[in-house]
């Protein structure tokens, strides 16, 4: 029987309220227990300060001898010794029974660890036959778990000793003996063992090497494997190339970056043997919706429905109005499904959809619902695609038979890390900008520059251009650093008193976010005072200048996307970056911003200097969680990944018995995410 198929349960000393405590942190099996890590180690323990012992807990107290022990006989002639000890945060009484060796085991002025059942009385704190160790012989190295209420860090250390004595005398290792070999890493047995309860700090380094390996070993290997199942499929056939029709239609010439992502994606599409499943990325304004709408056409001359999907129903609505405008030569219909309609204009266009009356379908996650369902859906758009997950993403496909997918991502990233993020996804870069476009002009201000900017702002709005604001509302229980509301209440009052200004939050409702965004494409408002909210594709022609406050608190990538938002007409664009900061390491990052306009340029630099944690921000990417790993592990992560090649390479589905282990693991993975991805 696997470890995996043992409850916590039969563990002895956990009943089913235990186990149901477990069962809170995710671990329902004796297997599932053994791969819980420790949280990080102590030398001791949690020690807790005396000043904070809480009477009736156990715990666990580092402190000093400062009395003499004091023994007397008592009533039935037992032995009652005394003695007191001490840490920076108060005194306790210790209180042993019939021990006689007490006054030689603890020796005045020594330091020593005691753990016992807290009491406390009018007298102060006591611990009645508490254990205790020399903290000079206190080499042990305890792990400390994350808790839930009611579950001790000892309880868990109980369990898991427990459950490593049920580890089998012969244990088959996921990873096979090649492997450990070529990569110098020690067996599971090892692994699992040391990173519980390290024999020393190399042990725990050597255990932590190996199961960071195979984690990312494991994900490498699902992400392949997903790539290659969809490779495996057949799909909606498109045998014909539409496009060239089309293009000429549009005001102006593809350039050639788009050309190519035209063919790459039309050659996906004539391939009969495997659905389309591409990733288009490239800078904001290098022309992504044309090279989509070329798809849509493409797959609706050959007969099928297309689907574009949006992160907002602004965009969507965006690239509604557009896909119209450059189909209204043709005989093609075009719908919108977003949110906020009517339930009877959405049910008019659902209708539409599964008649086959309309032919392109542009929406947001309305598109993904149950209620929404195709006549014939032969392509799968999403814009935006860090904003949705590879379960949403999927969920679109699930909604035609085996349709062509394609994602357009305007976050560049460098391409080691887009092998992990987007493993299942072919990728094209769109690395051109349409001719003339001015990049923008970026400077770096401190704030005693900041009203000359806001001056030179006013001077923009006087001259019909419209301007974005950008404060950071610092999230995650951290300080406002400039609150957006305060902010704008701030500049309506004094710099832009006589202009029209609008705010944009994240706290605000779709609804009336849509709202204010509406008024600023319409010109309403001249001056968007907001949070990072704008982030996403929105159009504004007319704004040509972005001022971003805080601006050493964004990451590169990020205030690149920003600066996105100007420069998307034929006006000069300015971007101005106000920070107080004078960190060397910011400096040189901002700096970067004002150097170049490319993306691509830009998220290598941010890799560079920053890790890539910034690409991995708020688990957009859809990736399972990981549980030892961590991202700016990249030597990690490369020697995993030229693993995974080689053993797909061995055996494409890893039905090779010698990698039966590791394909139990890529199922465990891809199950909370992608049911049965490969069944
Ligand atoms: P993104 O890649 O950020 O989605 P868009 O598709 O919104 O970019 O295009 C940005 C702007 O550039 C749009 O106004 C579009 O009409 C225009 N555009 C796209 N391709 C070209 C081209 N080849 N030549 C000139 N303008 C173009
Ligand atoms: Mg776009």
């Amino acid at each position: 029987m696997s470890l995996y198929d043992m409850p916590v349960s039969s563990l002895k000393g956990f009943g089913k309220t235990r186990a149901e405590l477990f069962s809170k942190l995710n671990i329902n099996s004796v297997g599932e227990l053994l791969r819980f890590y420790p949280r990080s180690y102590s030398q001791w323990g949690d020690v807790t300060p005396i000043a904070e012992l809480s009477n009736g807990e156990k715990a666990l107290i580092k402190a000093t001898v400062v009395t003499a022990v004091s023994t007397a006989r008592i009533k039935g002639g037992r032995l009652l010794s005394k003695v007191q000890v001490a840490d920076d945060s108060g005194v306790i009484e210790l209180v042993f029974f019939n021990n006689k060796y007490i006054s030689s085991l603890l020796k005045f002025d020594e330091e020593y660890c005691f753990y016992g059942k807290v009491s406390r009385d009018i007298y102060g704190f006591s611990m009645t036959a508490p254990e205790f160790k020399k903290l000079s012989d206190m080499t042990d190295i305890t792990p400390v778990y994350n808790l839930t209420h009611g579950l001790t860090n000892r309880m868990v250390i109980t369990a898991v000793k427990q459950a490593l004595s049920l580890l089998p005398d012969v244990m088959t290792d996921p990873l096979p003996y090649d492997i450990l070999k070529q990569y110098d890493l020690c067996t599971l047995r090892f692994a699992l063992n040391n990173i519980h309860f390290p024999d020393s700090e190399q042990s725990l380094e050597k255990a932590r090497k190996r199961l960071v390996f195979e984690e990312f070993l494991v994900l490498s290997l699902g992400l392949k494997l997903l790539k290659n199942r969809k490779l495996t499929q057949t799909s909606c056939k498109m045998p014909v190339d539409y496009t060239k029709d089309f293009i000429t239609t549009l005001p102006y010439e593809l350039t050639g970056a788009q050309k190519h992502a035209v063919t790459d994606c039309i050659n996906d599409m004539k391939n009969k043997k495997s659905p389309m499943n591409r990733l288009v990325q490239g800078d904001v304004g290098s022309g992504k919706t044309a090279v989509a709408a070329a798809v849509c056409y493409n797959c609706v001359k050959n007969g099928y429905q297309a689907a574009f999907m949006a992160p907002t129903e602004i965009l969507a609505t965006q690239h509604f109005e557009n896909l119209q405008k450059m189909f209204s030569d043709f005989d093609i219909n075009i719908g919108l499904l977003v949110g906020s309609m009517t339930k009877s204009k959405k049910d008019k266009v659902r209708e539409k959809l599964v008649n086959g009356e309309i032919d392109i379908i542009i929406g947001t996650h309305a598109l993904i619902t149950d209620a929404t369902k195709f006549k014939n859906l032969g392509s799968a758009i999403t814009d935006e695609q860090h904003r949705f997950g590879v379960e949403q993403r999927s969920k679109l496909a699930q909604k035609g038979e085996k349709p062509h997918v394609l994602v357009l991502s305007a976050t560049p990233i460098p391409r080691t890390l887009a092998l992990i993020i987007y493993g299942d996804l072919d990728i094209t870069c769109i690395d051109e900008l349409p001719p003339g476009r001015k990049p923008v002009q970026t400077m770096m201000i401190d704030t005693k520059k900041r009203d000359k900017a806001l001056a030179f702002i006013r001077e923009e709005i006087d001259n019909g251009r419209q301007c974005y604001v950008v404060c950071p509302l610092v999230e995650d229980g951290e300080l406002p650093l400039e609150s957006a509301e305060n902010y704008a209440a701030e500049l309506m009052l004094n710099a832009f008193a006589h202009y029209p200004v609008g705010i944009l939050h994240g706290k605000m409702k779709a609804k009336d976010k849509d709202a204010v965004m509406n008024s600023f494409s319409s010109g309403e408002i001249s001056i968007l005072v907001s949070t990072t909210v704008i982030e996403v594709g929105v159009d504004v022609k007319n704004a040509s200048v972005m001022m971003i406050e805080n601006a050493d608190r964004f990451g590169l990538s990020q205030l690149h996307q920003l600066r996105g938002r100007v420069g998307r007409g034929e006006h000069k664009s300015y971007c101005i970056l106000v920070s107080d900061n004078k960190n060397e390491d910011t400096l040189k990052r901002l700096s970067t911003m004002c150097r170049t306009n490319n993306g691509f340029e830009i998220a290598d630099e941010d890799l560079k200097l920053r890790g890539p944690g910034d690409f991995f921000g708020n688990r957009q990417h859809g990736l399972p969680q990981l549980n030892i790993a961590d991202f700016s592990d990249m030597d990690s992560l490369r020697a995993s990944q030229q693993a995974a090649n080689f053993i797909l390479n061995v055996s494409p589905d890893l039905s090779n018995d010698n990698f039966k282990g590791l394909r139990g693991m890529v199922k465990l993975l891809w199950k909370s995410i992608d049911n049965g991805a490969l069944n």
